[in-house]
């Protein structure tokens, strides 16, 4: 079998370049200009493996511990994002949970965004502190003083999300990772609802950044999985610890999913950027919508923060709004949608649409207007932007008579 290494290409590529090429090799065994999927669960072992480390996630072993598609995708990523190193796991919880797992200890503090994914508020609020003795702090993070404040001599991790689920409010990642790092902690971002080439936290001081990879960068709805992305110092704990020894690994076929949707992230993100802003302008002129929650908008607390920090790149694809009535009303509008899909998860190709209700103990740190009216959780597709309208408008016209 002849090997053919893949063509020497530039150190430096645009993001679209490297959003085709990054982490893809020749296979040496085909020849295939695509990395096959590598089902197997374990790989030819050198003649004396005494010297190999069980817990090693480097050379190919065991598939818990690493494989073609999984290293190919992690190559990717780090690529992406502009950082050292790269794991994926399962789905974007798996990586949350592999961070707090590897980096928290028994006494240690955290000081969590007040709004955040369902699943990282219940590991704070619940999980973490009643099994595990750890401590959290929720803090408005758009209020720096409030941070500053609930720091505490024990803080090990900042936790964000750059735009938070589903309130949408932006936080300033420069400015809070130069509060975590005074105090010897390390920044952790959620940088879901913002995937490069939009946002890169990195740049601005977060020490890890995790993704669902389920969302955007997937994008078609197919597939789940989780990346941290970060220094190697900090992804070695991740790797030999939780992906090999708590095991939240990511299926070969996933990853090879993940790799192929990912190609087409640049293009589809900008389609649902521009399609996100017109919509949002739309709704919000509409005297039949309560409220549009999306920081591309001038009147959104944050939109002065977002356009600095995205650097005038967009504001996302991902907005809350309610239609003016009772939840009966909100569930009659989305019944009424024929193009959105009523259902959850986001960064889809397909536009995505859920009621969600006044009630729950997070409700109470959304803004009034959530409290008052509940809220549709939107994510704008790459479907034509007119039909979408046409949709939403057709919707309201057929809820209001
Ligand atoms: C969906 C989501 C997650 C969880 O990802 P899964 O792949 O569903 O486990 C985490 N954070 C944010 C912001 C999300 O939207």
């Amino acid at each position: 079998m002849t090997t053919r290494p893949n063509k020497h290409r530039p150190e430096t590529l645009a993001f679209p370049t490297s959003a085709v090429h990054a982490g893809n090799e020749i296979d040496a065994g085909s020849g295939a200009i695509r990395t096959p999927i590598v089902m197997a669960n374990s790989y030819a072992l050198p003649d004396d493996p005494a010297g190999l480390s069980w817990s090693g996630t480097d050379v190919p072993l065991y598939t818990r511990n690493s494989g073609a598609n999984q290293l190919g995708l992690q190559r990717k990523l780090a690529a992406l994002e502009g950082g050292e190193d790269a794991v994926v796991l399962a789905s974007g919880v798996a990586a949350l949970h592999a961070v707090f797992f590897s980096h928290l200890r028994t006494g240690d503090h955290v000081v969590v965004a007040d709004v955040t994914y369902e699943a990282t508020w219940r590991l704070f609020a619940e999980l973490l502190p009643a099994r595990y003795g750890i401590e959290a702090t929720f803090v408005d993070m758009t209020d720096l003083a409030a941070v500053r404040a609930a720091i505490r001599p024990n803080t090990r991790i900042v936790h964000i999300e750059t735009i938070a689920n589903p309130t949408t409010k932006v936080t300033d990642v420069a400015a809070v990772a130069a509060i975590a790092h005074e105090a010897g902690a390390i920044l952790v971002v959620d940088s879901t609802f913002t995937p490069p080439p939009l946002y890169r936290p990195l740049a601005d001081g977060a020490d890890l950044v995790v993704h669902s990879l389920t969302k955007y960068i997937n994008g078609h709805g197919d597939a789940m999985g989780g990346a941290v992305i970060g220094s190697a110092e900090l992804l070695a704990p991740i790797k030999s610890d939780a992906m090999v020894d708590v095991g939240g690994v990511i299926s070969p076929f996933n990853a090879w999913l993940i790799m192929r949707g990912s190609v087409t992230l640049p293009l589809r993100l900008r389609q649902q950027m521009t399609s996100a802003a017109l919509i949002a302008e739309r709704l919000r002129e509409d005297p039949r919508i309560a409220y549009v929650a999306y920081p591309g908008l001038p009147d959104h607390p944050q939109h002065e923060l977002a356009r600095r920090q995205f650097a005038g790149r967009g504001y996302g694809a991902m907005m809350a709004f309610a239609v003016a009535g009772d939840p009966d009303t909100q569930n009659r509008f989305v019944e009424n949608l024929r193009v959105v899909t009523s259902a959850v998860s986001l960064g889809h190709d397909e536009s995505l649409i859920v009621h969600v209700g006044t009630d729950g103990p997070r409700v109470a740190r959304y803004p009034d207007e959530f409290k008052k009216w509940g809220h549709l959780r939107f994510s704008v597709g790459i479907e034509d932007p007119d039909d979408l309208v046409a949709d939403l408008l057709a919707a309201l016209d057929e809820t209001f008579g």
